[in-house]
C-alpha cells in the first residue's frame, strides 16, 4: 500500500496568487484545506523581485515576440518555498512537459516531499530556471494557455481526490476512468424515466452480480469504442472476454 504523507504540503508559485482563491476555499477542495488534508501555501512571485518597480518579466534575448519571466524572482520565490517547507519537488507546469495522467497524480499523492507548482507567463520562464531547479515538466495537454495556474488547478485537484478520506466514499475513486486502464461505465439517477429514456432494466433490479458484471461490460465496451488506445494496452480476464462476447 502506498504511504500517504497528510498534510499534503504543496506551494504554488505564480505572479497571480488570487486566482486560486475560489478554488481552494470551495467544495471538496476548501473542506480538504479546511480538514487540514492539504496545506496550500501561495507564493507571489513578485514580491521576490529585486526590481524596483517589481518587474518580474523582461525581453528575450535574440528578439522575437512576448516577455520572458526572469530567473532571479523565480528563484528566490523557489528557494524561500523550499526553505519554508523543508524540502520540495519542483513541478513546472508547461506545454513542453510530459503529459498528465493518472498514473502521474498517484506518484504525486504519495511523494514524501512538499510538491511546489512553478507557474509561467507570458512566453514562459528563462530557461535555467529549468536547468538549475525543475525536477519535473507537466503539460495538462498539447495547447497552449495563458498561464500555468489552470494546469496547477488541474493538478492539485488531481492530487487532493487521492488523498485518504478526501471524498465521502473511497470506493468511488476506485471505480473511476483512467484507474484501472479502463472509463467509467455510466451513470443514472433518478427519475427511472426522462424524455422517453429509461435507466436500463437490470439497474433496477436490485441484483448486486449482474449489476456488476453489466457495468464492467459497459466499462470495456466504452473504452474499446471511445479510447481504443488504452483497450489495447489493457489485460483482459477471462471474465472480461466472456462478457465481450455475451457470454456472461
Ligand atoms: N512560449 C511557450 C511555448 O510555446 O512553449 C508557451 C508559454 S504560455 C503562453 C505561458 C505559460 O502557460 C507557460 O510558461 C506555462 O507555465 C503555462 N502553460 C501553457 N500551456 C500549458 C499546458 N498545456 N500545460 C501546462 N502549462 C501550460
Amino acid at each position: 500500500m502506498d504511504v500517504v504523507y497528510i498534510p499534503m504540503k504543496i506551494a504554488v508559485l505564480t505572479i497571480f496568487p488570487e486566482i486560486f482563491d475560489g478554488f481552494i476555499s470551495t467544495s471538496l477542495m476548501g473542506k480538504a484545506v479546511q480538514d487540514g488534508l492539504l496545506d496550500i501555501q501561495l507564493v507571489d512571485i513578485r514580491n521576490y523581485t529585486a526590481d524596483k518597480h517589481f518587474k518580474v518579466d523582461d525581453v528575450p534575448y535574440g528578439g522575437g515576440a512576448g516577455m520572458v519571466m526572469t530567473p532571479q524572482p523565480v528563484e528566490a520565490a523557489i528557494k524561500a518555498a523550499t526553505e519554508a517547507s523543508g524540502g520540495g519537488y519542483v513541478i513546472h507546469l508547461t506545454p513542453q512537459g510530459e503529459l498528465l495522467t493518472q498514473k502521474t497524480l498517484r506518484e504525486f499523492a504519495t511523494m514524501d516531499k512538499p510538491l511546489i507548482l512553478l507557474n509561467g507567463r507570458y512566453e514562459g520562464i528563462d530557461e535555467r530556471i529549468r536547468e538549475l531547479y525543475v525536477h519535473r515538466e507537466i503539460s495538462i495537454g498539447d495547447y497552449v494557455l495563458n498561464g500555468g495556474e489552470v494546469a496547477s488547478m488541474v493538478l492539485m485537484e488531481g492530487v487532493c481526490r487521492l488523498l485518504p478520506n478526501f471524498m465521502g466514499n473511497n470506493e468511488s475513486i476506485s471505480d473511476e476512468s483512467h484507474t484501472a486502464g479502463l472509463l467509467e461505465y455510466p451513470h443514472y439517477t433518478r427519475p427511472a424515466e426522462f424524455n422517453g429514456l429509461k435507466v436500463p432494466e437490470i439497474l433496477l433490479s436490485g441484483h448486486h452480480e449482474n449489476i456488476r458484471k453489466w457495468r464492467r461490460k459497459m466499462s470495456l465496451l466504452r473504452t474499446r469504442e471511445r479510447r481504443p488506445d488504452l483497450f489495447e494496452q489493457f489485460s483482459l480476464t477471462d471474465e472480461d472476454r466472456k462478457l465481450l462476447k455475451g457470454l456472461e
